[in-house]
């Protein structure tokens, strides 16, 4: 049959997250949900806040139901635009426009229309290894090819001498994530100062504008008091790639944004692009009851009380028993090293003791599983002999 390979292939292979939960499924049906410590998906485990419940329900109730499921603006309703500008605002030394502001279905929407956005066949765009897995699939799709940056492996933050000789005449962008899905890493100001300063020098060197793209879905899980420093601050020519699904616990819904910096050369030029891209893509007018409930709660997060507590029981208890693994400051994932195993044998041999973890080498580091700690406290409290027994195979 003469169809598009490329999306054949895409189809055909499930992703290794997906294929774990798949067998988490299968293996909870057969032994009882409460015996497999499943840490494959990256799914919320609290509540939305009180507000956004609350907000849903009176929308539903007191609104007009033509305007409340209609056709939005393409680019997104300007009072959501407004509420979601208003929220940046409070984060950005200077101001950004509703006008900069493209709704989407979540961070995936996010990224595939901003890299369609402004990458031409053949460009390249780096990202930073441990990477979220589906950078490669959007960036392929817009026709880029992928450069990895490989980390400092001591403090997984930028290596940038890594960064520095991977950026040629053709990068067009770089795809930084803070906090970092796998690793938890938060990027410091010093990274993102520097990251900048790079940048800018490179793009003067090679006579056009290097992006950054900020990619942000667990911009609010931090939790040392830290404060994720916001590009626009410190990089002219960014893009936020932002989403609801985990700061407010609405990963279904798929609801997110683009932000523009009003600091990017020629503006209105890459914003049109953004909403060109979208067109082209299908991602026009995102969810309109969500877009509804976001001008009211943008500037909400959900109590992320309980994922400190499940990071720190696990990082304390795993260290103890001989893990090493990176310390994350936020987001709801650990990376752990594999005792020098190969990740895949690992994640199998995790299996035998009823714990199911990511090898990260989709991720772009070998040697290393992910931990998605988004699950109940009693499943971690109720892992731990199963952690402890697995290392005891390597010490
Ligand atoms: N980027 C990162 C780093 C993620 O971890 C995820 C989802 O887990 C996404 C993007 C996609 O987010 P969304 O579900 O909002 O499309």
């Amino acid at each position: 049959m003469d169809i598009n390979e490329r999306a054949l292939g895409l189809g055909s292979k499930r992703s290794v997250i997906r294929e774990l939960f798949e067998y988490g499924k299968k293996r909870k049906a057969e032994i009882g949900a409460d015996k497999v410590f499943d840490f494959s998906l990256g799914n919320p485990s609290v509540n939305p806040p009180e507000k956004v419940q609350e907000t849903l329900k009176s929308l539903l109730l007191t609104y007009d139901p033509m305007a409340l499921h209609g056709y939005t603006s393409a680019q997104g309703d300007l009072s959501t635009r407004t509420a979601v500008a208003n929220a940046l605002n409070k984060l950005c030394d200077f101001e950004i426009s509703p006008n900069l502001i493209y709704m989407t279905c979540g961070a995936a929407a996010s990224l595939t229309v901003s890299l369609k956005a402004i990458i031409n066949k053949g460009d390249e765009c780096v990202v930073f290894a441990p990477f979220f897995t589906e950078y490669r699939v959007f960036i392929e799709n817009a026709e880029g090819e992928v450069v990895v940056s490989n980390p400092d492996e001591k403090t997984f933050q930028i290596d940038f001498d890594d960064l520095t000789s991977k950026i040629t005449e053709k990068t067009k962008a770089v795809i930084i994530n803070s906090p970092n899905n796998p690793s938890g890493v938060v990027y410091t100001v010093e990274t993102i100062k520097k990251l900048s300063d790079i940048l800018r020098s490179k793009s003067e060197q090679i006579g056009h504008t290097i992006f950054l793209i900020s990619d942000e879905p667990y911009r609010e899980l931090v939790y040392n008091g830290q404060k994720v420093p916001f590009v626009m601050n410190y990089y002219d020519n960014s893009i936020v790639c932002y989403s609801y699904s985990k700061s407010l616990s609405l990963p279904g819904e798929r609801i997110g944004y683009i932000a523009v910096s009003p600091k990017s050369n020629e503006v209105s030029k890459l914003y049109n692009a953004v909403c060109g891209a979208g067109r082209s893509l299908g991602f026009v007018c995102a969810p309109s009851l969500f877009q509804k409930l976001i001008a009211d709660c943008a500037d909400l997060t959900v109590d992320i009380t309980a994922y400190k507590e499940n990071r720190d029981i696990l990082y304390e208890n795993l260290t103890a028993y001989g893990y090493k693994c990176v310390k994350p400051d936020g987001a709801f994932y650990l990376l752990v090293n594999c005792f020098g195993l190969d990740a895949i044998e690992f994640s199998e041999k995790a299996k035998q003791h009823e714990i199911l973890v990511v090898p990260c080498d989709d991720f772009g580091i070998k040697g290393y599983v992910r931990i998605a700690y988004c699950v109940s406290k009693d499943t971690i409290v109720n892992s731990l002999h199963a952690f402890r027994a697995l290392a005891k195979e390597f010490i």
